[in-house]
C-alpha cells in the first residue's frame, strides 16, 4: 500500500497550490479522447454543462476521418458544446493495400484501397492532391483546427518522413492560399525504435520540429509506435520519455497520440497532453492499424471494437471479464474500485456496465488533473514513478487471481517496472531543456 500513502500525501500538497494556479496548470494538462463510431451519446453526456467549478472530462475530440464521414454528429456535440475537434485524417492507411470495403476507402473522399508507393509520396503533385482533398474534407467536417497529412516512417531516411515533412509545408501554404484561418496540427508518426534508439537520435527530431516550427503549429503529434502494449522494457520506456522531453523543449505543445498507457507519463516528461480512445485504442501499433485494414481482415476502427474497463490504479483498460474477475475479489476491489460518486455512483457495478466509456474519459481526466496539479516538473515523474510501482504490485497480484480463475489473460506487469526507473531516470538526470545524450 505503499504508492497509496504516497497519493494521499499529494492530495494534502496540493492545498499548498494556489486556486489560480491550480486553474492554469489543470489548463494546460490535455486530455483528448478519441471516440469510436458509436459514441456519440455518451461523449454528449460527458461534455453537457459542466457544474460551476467543475471542468469538463475532455480538452479536444480527434475523431478518425471515417468516423466523422459516417457520424456527423460527433462534429455535431463538438460544436454544440464548444469543444475543439480534429480530424485525424488517417493517411498513414495509404501506406497499405486495404479491403475495397474498408470504411476509409468507401467514406472518405481521398481514401483508397490501393496505398501508394514511398516513391508516389514523395511525388509533389501525389502529396499536393491529398493535402488538398484532406484539408477540404476536415474544414467540411468541422475541423477547428488542421492535421496534416502524415505518414509513418521507420526511420528517419524512410522517404515516408521526407514526405511527412513536406505535407506540414504544402499543407500550410494551401491554407494560406485558400484563406483558411485555422491552425495547424503537425504530426509526427514514427518507429520509436528507428527514431530514438541510435545515436544522434535528437537530429530526425529536429528536423521535425524545424519544419513544424515553420509554419507556426498550433501543437505538435507525438505519435511513436509500436509503444503500450505493457511488456516494453527500460530503455524503451526511457527513449520514448526523452525523445517526448526532447520535442517539448522547442516550446510548441507536444500532444502524445494514441498514447493511452505512457500518455501520462509523457506529460510529466513536460508534454501539453495525451491522446486516447474510451477504454480502447490506448496504444500506438501504426503498422498493426494498417493491418487491420487490409482485406478480409476483422476491421478494428468500427464501433464494434470491445471496449475494456478503465482501471485507474492501473493506468490501463482491460477486458470487462477480467475487470470483473478482479472486482469480485474483496481485497482487489477496494483499490480498484471508482470511488467517484458522480462517475460511477454504483462503483463496480457501474464501471461494468455500458457506462465504462464514460468512467474512462472520467477517471483520465481525474489522474491527468492530479497530475498537472502538482507544480514541480520533477514531483510530477516522482508521482508517475510511484504510481508504476504500485501498479506493478498490483499486476502481480491480479495475475495471481486470475490464474487461480482459470483465464489465461494476463496484466503485463514489466512495463511498469520499465516506467518506474525511467521515471526516475528522466526526474534525476537533468531538467527539461537539456540537450539529451542518454
Ligand atoms: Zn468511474
Amino acid at each position: 500500500m505503499r504508492g497509496f500513502r504516497e497519493t494521499a500525501a499529494f492530495s494534502s500538497a496540493k492545498i499548498a497550490v494556489p486556486d489560480v494556479e491550480k486553474r492554469w496548470c489543470q489548463m494546460n494538462a490535455e486530455l483528448l479522447i478519441r471516440p469510436s463510431l458509436n459514441d456519440h451519446k455518451v461523449v454528449a453526456d460527458l461534455l453537457a454543462p459542466a457544474a460551476p467549478g467543475l471542468n469538463r472530462p475532455i480538452s479536444r475530440l480527434v475523431v478518425s476521418a471515417q468516423d466523422v464521414a459516417r457520424r456527423p454528429e460527433l462534429a455535431e456535440v463538438a460544436a454544440k458544446s464548444g469543444t475543439p475537434l480534429l480530424i485525424d485524417p488517417m493517411t498513414v492507411l495509404f501506406q497499405g493495400v486495404l479491403a475495397a470495403d474498408d470504411p476509409w476507402v468507401v467514406n472518405v473522399p481521398f481514401g483508397r484501397c490501393e496505398g501508394y508507393s514511398a516513391s508516389e509520396l514523395a511525388n509533389p503533385f501525389v502529396l499536393d492532391t491529398i493535402v488538398m482533398e484532406s484539408l477540404r474534407f476536415q474544414v467540411e467536417h468541422g475541423a477547428s483546427a488542421i492535421v496534416a497529412p502524415y505518414f509513418y516512417a521507420e526511420r528517419p531516411d524512410s522517404p515516408a518522413f521526407d514526405a511527412s515533412l513536406a505535407a506540414i509545408s504544402r499543407t500550410a501554404k494551401r491554407m494560406r492560399a485558400d484563406g483558411i484561418a485555422l491552425p495547424l496540427v503537425a504530426v509526427l508518426c514514427a518507429q520509436l525504435r528507428g527514431f530514438a534508439h541510435r545515436a544522434g537520435w535528437q537530429s530526425a527530431l529536429d528536423r521535425f520540429a524545424t519544419a513544424a516550427i515553420d509554419v507556426g503549429p498550433q501543437a505538435l503529434g507525438l505519435y511513436f509506435s509500436p509503444v503500450g502494449r505493457g511488456d516494453e522494457g527500460y530503455a524503451k520506456v526511457l527513449e520514448l520519455l526523452l525523445a517526448g522531453r526532447h520535442l517539448a523543449t522547442f516550446g510548441v505543445p507536444v500532444l502524445a497520440w494514441r498514447q493511452g498507457i505512457y500518455g501520462p507519463a509523457l506529460v510529466a516528461a513536460g508534454l501539453r497532453g495525451y491522446e486516447c480512445g474510451m477504454g480502447i485504442g490506448e496504444a500506438a501499433n501504426a503498422r498493426g492499424y494498417i493491418r487491420q485494414h487490409k482485406p478480409r481482415d476483422e476491421d478494428g476502427s468500427g464501433g464494434f471494437a470491445a471496449q475494456g474497463t478503465y482501471l485507474s490504479v492501473l493506468g490501463r483498460s482491460v477486458p470487462p471479464k477480467v475487470a470483473r474477475v478482479l472486482l469480485a475479489d474483496r481485497s482487489m476491489r477496494g483499490r480498484l474500485v471508482c470511488d467517484s460518486p458522480r462517475c460511477c455512483p454504483r462503483g463496480a457495478e457501474s464501471m461494468l456496465n455500458s457506462r465504462g466509456r464514460a468512467h474512462a474519459v472520467r477517471a483520465r481526466a481525474r489522474d491527468l488533473a492530479e497530475l498537472a496539479t502538482i507544480p514541480d516538473a520533477g514531483w510530477r515523474l516522482h508521482h508517475v514513478g510511484k504510481h508504476a510501482a504500485s501498479a506493478h504490485v498490483l499486476a502481480t497480484k491480479a495475475n495471481e487471481l486470475l490464474a487461480a480463475a482459470g483465464m489465461k489473460e494476463r496484466v503485463k506487469p514489466e512495463g511498469y517496472a520499465a516506467l518506474e526507473q525511467a521515471a526516475d531516470y528522466v526526474r534525476t538526470h537533468g531538467h527539461a531543456g537539456a540537450r539529451d545524450s542518454a
